[in-house]
């Protein structure tokens, strides 16, 4: 692989005229800051024309509603939630909805921009997209977060649309409140089954796609045994440990020890589990399944945060939260690779510490696209009225995501980037492209 040269560890951050232009602030704590200052480094390295790298420092739209929801008890309760619609030069804006006491513009802002770079560089044809209700989905009970999901809606379905915005769903979300969410829709719309293609990740009886479930950690292995092998680690018999233990890193590392790999050590917010032989990884997904999370697990030793980042690895796969490999988990890690699966997984500083130790990071709109991938998968089935099979999926999926590991591969060499820059590089030309095609109105 190219060394890392431009986007190198020394490269000044926050420093693209742009900022002053728009009158942004430089706060380096800021993620969608920190987002934006990663695309604008990609567009200056790119040559992208100036009208373009204005366009995409800022979402087109930014919507936030407040609604009222009636809580078991009889008392109402105001929730405020929030759709952010990035760009849509490339087709209909795309992007989960994220149900967290946390939720905040600024971050659904910049999971919005990384949901425009992504779909891009898989080259599916969505635009980018992301949402929230900012709320605990676990102090709620079923009646009330049904409640939460449908007034959200009718908040937001002026603004929304199968040929629009398609949400999906994020963490704190599920096929469940994606099923309610088509639902009711469907219902204020009078809709037809078309207006079901209104959201992804849907159960499959209400037309959810078969693999939507793995399609993330899928597309991080995807990209994984496609990148492996230039650094001469082999997945079989390679080693891995999980920050996260949800969706997709269970899947993450699941698919890894059906590859011949072991995972020694996986970490959530209830605690670390660490096994020198491996994990066993579905039975950790069934205990994690019937507990709410990796404590207590049988098949291997408690550890503590710190054990767990120190863990001797090839990779190192965060399928958490935003923001958690900072300076001081950087230093600890022990590994040769970062496959970033959650999105915005590593703080600039914590990344500056990474390349100084010479470890490869594999950036999070190349290795977590997969989901949006099938997502796309779903929404043409719906919307051609038909049922592709595993197989079709796996396939397809596959595609897409060896297609963007070479695109970004391609970048980086002809550029001598660090692959982050060359990822986003990679998708910046598509929407730049369309762009210079298109023309801007009037
Ligand atoms: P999830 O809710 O299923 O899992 C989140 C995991 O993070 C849980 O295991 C939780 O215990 C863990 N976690 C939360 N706080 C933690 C902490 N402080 N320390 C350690 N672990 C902690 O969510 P998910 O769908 O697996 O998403 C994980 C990440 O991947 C998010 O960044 C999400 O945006 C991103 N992502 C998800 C998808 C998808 O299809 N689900 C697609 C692309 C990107």
């Amino acid at each position: 692989m190219a060394k890392a040269s431009i986007s190198s560890p020394t490269r000044k951050h926050l420093d693209s005229p742009v900022f002053d232009e728009l009158g942004m602030e430089r706060d380096p704590d800021n993620l969608y800051l920190q987002t934006i200052d990663a695309v604008l480094h990609a567009a200056e390295v790119l040559k992208l024309p100036h009208h373009v790298q204005i366009i995409m420092a800022q979402p087109k739209n930014e919507i936030m509603v407040h609604f009222p929801v009636e809580m078991d008890d009889g008392h109402h309760r105001l929730f405020k939630g929030y759709r952010v619609q990035h760009n849509n030069a490339l087709g209909p804006y795309k992007g989960g909805l994220r149900f967290h006491p946390h939720v905040s513009l600024d971050d659904v802002k910049s999971l919005a921009v990384l949901m425009t770079m992504k779909c891009s560089l898989v080259r599916i044809p969505y635009g980018g997209g992301k949402g929230g209700v900012k709320c605990d989905p676990r102090s709620l009970t079923t009646n009330e977060l049904r409640r939460v999901v449908r007034r959200f809606v009718a908040a937001i379905a002026p603004q929304i649309g199968p040929d629009y915005d398609i949400p999906a769903p994020d963490v704190g979300s599920n096929a469940q409140m994606m099923a309610w969410f088509a639902d009711t829709y469907a219902g204020i719309t009078n809709g037809t089954r078309d207006a079901m293609a209104v959201v992804t990740g849907k159960p499959i009886a209400v037309g959810g796609s078969v693999g939507r479930e793995k399609a993330t950690g899928q597309g991080v292995i995807d990209v994984l045994a496609e990148l492996l092998p230039e650094l001469n680690i082999q997945m079989k018999g390679g080693t891995c440990s999980v920050l996260g233990y949800g969706n997709v890193g269970s899947w993450s590392a699941k698919l890894w020890a059906e590859r011949g790999g072991k995972v020694l050590a996986a970490m959530d917010h209830t605690g670390g589990v660490i096994n020198k032989n491996g994990l066993d990884t579905s039975a950790l997904d069934e205990h994690v399944k019937a507990t709410g999370g990796v404590a207590n697990f049988k098949g291997g030793d408690k550890c503590t945060a710190d054990e767990f980042y120190k863990t001797k690895v090839d990779v190192f796969i965060p399928a958490a939260l935003e923001q958690m490999i900072n300076p001081e988990r950087a230093k600890q890690l022990d590994c040769k690779v970062v496959a970033e699966a959650a999105n915005a997984p590593t703080t600039p500083a914590g990344e500056r510490i990474l390349m100084e130790k010479g470890v490869e990071i594999m950036p999070a709109i190349l290795c977590s696209a997969g989901g949006v991938t099938v997502s796309y998968f779903e929404w043409v089935q719906n919307k051609t009225h038909t049922i592709w099979d595993l197989e079709k999926v796996d396939d397809e999926l596959n595609r897409h995501m060896v297609m963007a590991a070479r695109r970004t591969q391609m970048m980086r060499q002809k550029y001598g980037v660090d692959m982050r820059t060359a990822a986003y590089m990679a998708a910046l030309e598509n929407i730049g492209e369309a762009y210079a095609l298109r023309g801007i109105f009037p």
